[in-house]
């Protein structure tokens, strides 16, 4: 299945809330949602009752378009934190959370987790002193992740950091900002993942 391409902000629409795909947009006037808070679409000011498989539906497409994961990936995911201890739901999003892409994002050095992907791919990125370039690797605690030294200046990077210094870093990870360093120091619990999802309905959805 190919990669989204479309209009990202559609997504958001689509889901009726902000997903934070699109940087600093996200938080000013112009974000989609805010300017027209219906979906997208001719049909999009109707009204749609949704049936229980409908409201479970919207609710995985939410979380999988917020970590920006294909639907295969999403799924193998769901398999992991079904075969592990604890709730499910939770597994999930902690697994979720582990991905290298979404720390390099929660830490403030992308402005999203696109582009935290696009930085990564590149080859810009350490882990524990040695490059990674795959956006799913999945940190454990005490991993740390740094921007390599010749690419701490690039403009991206500049960017992401100063828009950084408005946002907070998540209980579960540590910042060295002058060290452009990061450490995953434990895994997250649900209270500390702040999301708007609801990942029981993800379950209920993935074991019918
Ligand atoms: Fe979503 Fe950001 Fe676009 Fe708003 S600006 S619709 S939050 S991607």
């Amino acid at each position: 299945m190919a990669r989204y391409r479309e209009s990202v902000c559609r997504l958001c629409r689509r889901e009726g809330t902000k997903l934070f795909l699109k940087g600093d947009r996200c938080y000013s006037d112009k974000c989609a949602v805010e300017r027209r808070p219906y979906p997208p679409g001719v049909h999009g000011t109707r009204r749609i009752k949704h049936s229980d498989y409908g409201i479970q539906l919207r609710e995985k497409q939410k979380a999988r378009r917020i970590y920006g994961v294909m639907e295969s990936q999403f799924r193998n995911y769901f398999k992991v934190a079904d075969s592990q201890k604890g709730v499910t739901g939770e597994n999930l999003l902690i697994l979720l959370e582990r991905r290298l892409d979404s720390t390099f994002y929660r830490l403030g050095f992308a402005l999203s987790r696109a582009d935290a992907r696009q930085v990564i791919k590149h080859g810009h990125v350490l882990v524990n002193g040695r490059k990674v370039d795959i956006p799913s690797y999945l940190l454990r605690p005490g991993d740390a992740v740094q921007i390599r030294e010749k690419s701490r200046n690039s403009v991206r990077i500049q960017e992401a950091m100063v828009s950084a210094e408005r946002k907070s870093v998540p209980a579960w990870l540590d910042l060295e900002v002058k060290q452009f360093k990061g450490v995953f120091k434990n895994y997250p619990t649900r209270e500390e993942i702040a999301l708007p999802v609801q990942e029981q309905l993800i379950v209920e959805l993935y074991s019918k």
